[in-house]
């Protein structure tokens, strides 16, 4: 006898993709169930059970044997075998501390859709985020010079706006909450500290995320003073991944960048930049030195998912585990603020 299931084949296949990714899982893995998903969202129940019932079920694009298998046991109201299976695999805790902070946490300041180099559609990171509890997500697509992630020219990110505008719309028509989606970019630090986008578009989004994607190799000296250059930038609101370094993953390892660490986090309390905790299991960036640094300068902080996948939305955890762990006071933490505070604050 299997267990009962009352979510539905859409909620199913949600939580199915939600789960691999927030297990790491790689994005080809998770497509077929978010496509399977957006297949049926739009379909009558009794359809979608008619099409279960009379084997017609993958002839619907984007629903093949396995997601197919899914909806059937969902439609007749029990748990889906693969969805129990990842629900012990991905859905324990992922850390045994940062829970207290972590539920002081009203939004996130860092993520990416497929516009850049994400791997879901700006509603969908939305709408896991209103799921996941908070009050505002801000997404942070990447900039031109970043072409390697897709990075979106001035025009792209214009017209990103106006679907930031859309589904922010669409999210209230349908009571979403009090949610908002707001606007903003990870942009690039270029070599001479400046910033990579137009500034009268920097100027039109929410929050700003800046970070160093290239040549993390340079010379101390002149990344401290790259880096200043940015912190110093009126637009600039947060400091992203400020080493760099990648500590696991798929992607390799590599040591941070070198820089005078306590000049970069005294400019970031003088200009009020916050210093990004990138949550990412690859990145924990900063260390631990240069996180009690930060914090010992007066910085602010903000805890960021940097998520590429809805998923991964949930790493924030992470990075509230190491705050706590550093003493961090959560008011020091612009994403514990109500979202009219973080918004004066950003563009105060
Ligand atoms: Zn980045
Ligand atoms: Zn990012």
């Amino acid at each position: 006898m299997s267990e009962p299931y009352d979510g539905g084949p859409v909620a199913a296949l949600r939580r199915i993709a939600f789960l691999l990714e927030r297990g790491r899982e790689e994005t080809y893995k998770v497509k077929a169930y978010r496509n399977a998903a957006a297949t049926i969202l739009p379909l009558p129940p009794d359809q979608v059970a008619a099409a279960v019932e009379d084997g017609s079920i993958t002839d619907l694009p984007g629903v093949g044997a396995s997601t197919a298998k899914v909806i059937a046991a969902a439609v007749r109201g029990e748990m889906p075998e693969r969805l129990a299976a990842l629900e012990r695999e991905h859905g324990a805790p992922l850390t045994e501390g940062g829970d207290g902070l972590r539920a002081e946490l009203r939004g996130d300041l860092h993520s990416h859709s497929d516009w850049s180099d994400g791997g879901s559609p700006i509603e969908e990171m939305a709408f896991t985020a209103l799921e996941l509890g908070h009050e505002y997500l801000v997404l942070t697509d990447h900039s031109p010079r970043l072409t390697i992630a897709h990075g979106l020219s001035p025009e792209r990110l214009r017209r990103q706006l106006g679907v930031v505008a859309a589904v922010n719309e669409h999210l209230a028509a349908r009571g979403g909450d009090g949610f908002t989606l707001l606007t903003g970019i990870e942009v690039d630090i270029l070599d001479d500290g400046s910033l990579d986008q137009d500034d009268d578009l920097l100027a039109r989004l929410d929050v700003r995320v800046a970070s160093v994607h290239s040549k993390l190799k340079m010379d101390a000296k002149d990344m401290t003073r790259r880096m200043i250059g940015a912190i110093r930038n009126p637009r600039t609101n947060v400091l992203g991944h400020c080493t760099g370094r990648l500590v696991t993953g798929g992607r390799g390892t590599r040591p941070g960048s070198q820089f005078d660490a306590k000049a970069v986090f005294e400019a970031c309390a003088e200009h009020d930049v916050a210093v990004e905790i990138n949550s990412r299991p690859e990145r924990r960036d900063p260390p631990t030195k240069l996180l009690e640094l930060a914090r010992d300068t007066g910085c602010l902080f903000s805890i960021d998912s940097d998520a590429h996948a809805p998923g991964q939305l949930d790493f924030q955890v992470y990075g509230c585990e190491r705050a706590e762990a550093a003493g961090i006071h959560p008011d020091r933490i612009v994403n514990t603020w109500p979202r009219d505070r973080l918004l004066t604050w950003a563009n105060g």
